[in-house]
């Protein structure tokens, strides 16, 4: 049955994939991706190309409309193909899901100023909610959100700090959590501030995000108070908005990453030998590349299915959690066996096999991680049974 919706989504992906293969993917190996970040003229620079190929922002349409998530899903993949690639397209976190609530949340005039720059790929944006651990913020439980905000005349004051904000350094617009009296707020505003200090960018494990994941102090930062996206107290119910979404579009880059490094592994265990045959004969190789292809259809046909539950209209918080689940940890998996299919060279920067291994590992944390999912789907088990008890 013909479905002109995925079949544009597949002719956009092909444009994508062609592009990362030939474009960016020889960038794999740049100096200029640095230990934990690349360099944004190497971001600027692939930009332009991929402004010139016709690919920038593929998943939001030259009218302004986004392609459903399973079409999204068809095109993340595809840039994912390079870990770099969603940065030069314009499809990476948390720039793909700030213009995604952006665009449903704004008004017309914020959606101007803040989206059109975002969309055209010519500024970064960073979400600023979780807090430092040592001070007992906001972390896997943001209701211990500690960064406060009071309304003064026209504008908002806004103090505290913030933790592992990716993005930060180098971003221009931001989307701040903080908790009035009536809740958690958020907010949309111009970066750089100086009333919004980086602290110091971490030095983690993943080294794809521009800008790196930063430390940030909040002095007394004035926000005009039609900066507030929606009313006092709303800020969390806004926040969903951009949750399912933005934890499965994790799921479709990072899917393609992983693609990558199981085809690169593929082709070390189908030249290399070993006692007298290639690797791949070696059933013990055989198998680890065996169970890559069963978990990565399986991690596709997840992201297929809760994609269709958001397109059909619902939140998917529950469908979310356990795609995000299944799939961080089915890739975690097969990028374990394609470092050690490829003995030594695995664990080295010759090829991306090791820098996707590192950056899965990250996967497995951010947007919730797998034992918060967990945790939420056996609460809505009990929950469900003890409705059930009640009819
Ligand atoms: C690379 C990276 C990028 C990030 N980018 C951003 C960003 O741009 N903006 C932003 O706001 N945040 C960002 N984060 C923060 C991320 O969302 C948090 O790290 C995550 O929510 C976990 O919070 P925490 O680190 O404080 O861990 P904690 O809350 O201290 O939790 C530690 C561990 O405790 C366990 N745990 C917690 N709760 C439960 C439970 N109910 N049941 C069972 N086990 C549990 C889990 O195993 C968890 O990993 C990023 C994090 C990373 C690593």
């Amino acid at each position: 049955m013909s479905n002109p919706g995925l079949e544009r989504a597949i002719a956009i992906a092909a444009k994508v994939e062609a592009f990362v293969r030939d474009l960016v993917a020889p960038y794999d190996q740049e100096a200029r991706l640095g230990p934990h970040r690349p360099s944004e003229d190497l971001v600027m620079e692939r930009r332009e190309k991929a402004r010139a190929a016709g690919v920038m922002t593929p998943h939001i349409l030259a009218d302004g409309s986004h392609l459903s998530q399973r079409e999204t899903a068809i095109v993340l993949k595809a840039s994912g193909l390079s870990p770099l690639g969603p940065t030069a397209v314009n499809t990476m976190a948390p720039d793909e899901g700030n213009m995604y609530l952006i665009g449903k949340v704004a008004t017309p005039a914020l959606r101007e100023r803040f989206l059109k720059p975002l969309v055209a790929g010519e500024v970064r944006s960073a979400f600023f909610m979780t807090e430092p651990a040592a001070e007992g913020g906001a972390g896997s439980d943001p209701s211990m959100m500690k960064t406060t905000c009071h309304r003064d005349g026209d504008h908002w004051l806004i103090n505290g700090r913030k933790a592992f904000i990716t993005g930060a350094d180098g971003a221009r617009v931001g989307i701040i959590m903080a908790k009035s009296e009536d809740g958690a707020c958020m907010f949309l505003v111009e970066l750089p501030d100086p009333a919004i200090r980086i602290e110091r960018v971490l030095n983690t494990i993943d080294s794809t995000m521009p800008g790196g994941h930063a430390v940030i102090a909040i002095d007394n930062l004035r926000v005009p108070a039609d900066q507030m996206l929606g009313a006092s107290g709303d800020g969390f119910k806004y926040a969903q908005v951009r949750l399912s979404p933005a934890r499965l579009s994790h799921c479709m880059r990072w899917l393609g990453s992983v693609i990558r490094a199981h085809e690169i592994a593929t082709a070390y265990a189908c030249r290399r030998e070993a006692f007298g045959k290639l690797l791949v004969d070696h059933e013990g190789v055989g198998f680890m590349l065996a169970d890559n292809l069963i978990d990565l259809q399986q991690a596709e046909l997840m992201i297929d299915w809760c994609a269709g539950v958001l397109d059909g209209g619902s939140l998917g918080t529950a469908e979310s959690s356990m795609t995000k689940v299944a799939v961080s940890e089915a890739l975690m998996r097969v990028a374990d066996r394609c470092v050690q299919v490829m003995g030594g060279t695995g664990v080295t920067g010759d090829t991306i096999v090791e820098r996707v291994f590192r950056e899965i590992r990250a996967f497995r944390i951010y947007d919730g991680p797998t034992e918060v999912h967990k945790w939420s789907l056996a609460k809505k088990v009990k929950r469900d049974f003890l409705q059930a008890q009640e009819r």
